[in-house]
């Protein structure tokens, strides 16, 4: 059995089919496995390929980890909102950390009713299984619709909701569906937000130790999907290598698995549309952006959406001494070249810790500017397939489907993605 491609989804496939005894081979075109959770170290400075955040609470992602051997340090479970003119305020969940009680009651980032309003949306989402959260009654309308039926004021919904969003989905326009936005909620309802002490690249790597070492073949890209009578028999790689097998699983993101079906005449039932995102990194003397709370921009003009400095949550992601920050741009402004990107972040970052001297700002240097344009997928509001059954299956005998868009773009949707995929496979093969 082949798997191409080794992110999280292709690695759980991979383990599965593993421990059901199956002969299985994984096929990466990078240089190494993990996909888009990858980390690289570079003087001293652990820099992960586009910021992103572990959610411990994540069920079915978790079947496959060891969170003790990850090392994890915990976020703190609040936003440092900045506004337009009125300074930052923290919000967060006091029912996980009891400090954050009194700075979110008398910060103003949220009016007193919103605040109540918010604490009942968490025990809501809390109390549904994940099954419910993606029904088809909150697929069905958008993070916006939903949040104004619950009576949300603008002033939140645009200056918390928004901002918030852009930090967790990569997406500011609350045009999501609902779904989303519960299993959200709960997840940071019933877990920590965290990163690995080696970054979040350790977590892919943890899982491919799951698999004996020649399974995984890196350096090693499809070029194209083979089949015979209609079925699935193999793949061609790139160096013309060709490689056969009754059962291929397809776990490359959504634009090479596109077109690769599409070159055997085949269409894959799943999303199109991707939404990118640029991290910067910055080498700094004093944490500009103090404190273990992600930094959400709310102001109108923002170019960065969220950032943080890193070693307040993990002091080793830089050499002693040093801070971290990771700052993290969305849509159209995250593609414009290497120096326009990195002088307006600059700029923003200044504003957004208005309190720190020049100096410091000055004293700023960029690490890294990691593209990353297919970070995830869009997930609008589903008005007719809402609670579809996901399957793995696809019009090609054979071909199976591992992927986050099962689910949700996650890193546990990917988990489930590649299980199905593998699950599926087993049941249909051992039948036959
Ligand atoms: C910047 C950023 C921030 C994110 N933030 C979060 C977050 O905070 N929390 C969260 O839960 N999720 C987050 N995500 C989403 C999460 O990372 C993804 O949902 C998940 O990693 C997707 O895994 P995957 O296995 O489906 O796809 P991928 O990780 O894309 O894996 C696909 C693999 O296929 C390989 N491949 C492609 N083409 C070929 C080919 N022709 N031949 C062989 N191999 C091929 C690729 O090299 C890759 O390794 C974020 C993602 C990014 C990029």
């Amino acid at each position: 059995m082949l798997v191409v491609g080794a992110g999280v989804a292709g690695l759980v496939a991979a383990i599965e089919l593993h421990r059901a005894g199956r002969a299985v081979v994984v096929l990466e075109a990078a240089p190494e496995v993990g996909g888009r959770v990858r980390t690289t170290v570079r003087d001293g400075f652990t820099l992960d390929h586009g910021f992103q955040v572990l959610f411990t609470a994540y069920p079915v992602l978790n079947e496959y980890l060891d969170h003790g051997a990850l090392k994890l340090h915990p976020f703190q479970p609040a936003a440092r909102i900045v506004r337009d003119d009125r300074g930052t305020a923290l919000v967060g969940d006091a029912l996980n950390d009891l400090s954050l009680l009194l700075p979110s009651l008398t910060g103003g980032a949220l009016p007193l009713p919103d605040l109540l309003r918010m604490l009942r949306l968490r025990q809501f989402a809390k109390g549904l299984t994940i099954d419910e959260c993606f029904a088809a009654r909150y697929a069905a309308v958008s993070t916006r619709d939903f949040l104004a039926a619950r009576g949300f004021s603008a002033r939140t919904i645009n200056g918390f909701f928004a901002p918030f969003y852009g930090g967790i989905l990569l997406d500011r326009t609350l045009t999501t569906r609902a779904s989303v936005l519960l299993f959200t909620f709960k997840m940071l309802a019933e877990g920590k937000t965290a990163v690995p002490e080696g970054g979040m690249g350790a977590i892919t790597a943890q899982m491919a130790a799951l698999l004996p070492a020649e399974v995984i073949r890196c350096n090693t890209r499809v070029r194209a999907l083979n089949l015979e009578n209609g079925r699935a028999a193999g793949v061609t790689l790139d160096d013309g290598t060709v490689l056969q097998a009754q059962d291929v699983v397809l776990a490359t993101d959504l634009v090479t698995a596109h077109a690769l079906t599409e070159s055997v005449g085949a269409q894959l039932h799943e999303p199109r549309q991707v939404l990118g995102c640029t991290t910067l990194y910055y080498r700094a003397q004093t944490a500009l952006l103090p404190g273990r709370a992600l930094w959400l921009n709310a102001r109108r003009d923002a170019t960065v959406s969220h950032a943080i400095t890193l070693t307040e949550v993990v002091a080793a992601y830089a050499p002693p001494g040093q801070h971290l920050i990771a700052a993290t741009v969305l849509g159209e402004a995250a593609t414009h070249d290497d120096a326009l990107l990195d002088a307006a972040v600059r700029k923003d970052l200044s504003r957004m810790a208005p309190g720190t001297n020049a100096a410091a700002h000055d004293a700023l240097a960029t690490i890294a500017i990691w593209r990353v344009p297919l970070s995830q997928y869009a997930q609008p509001v589903l008005a007719n397939n809402a609670g579809a059954a996901a399957s793995a299956r696809t019009p090609v005998q054979g071909l199976w489907r591992a992927s986050e868009t099962a689910h949700s773009s996650s890193l546990d949707g990917a988990a489930r993605g590649g299980q199905l995929a593998a699950r599926e496979l087993l049941n249909t093969s051992g039948a036959r």
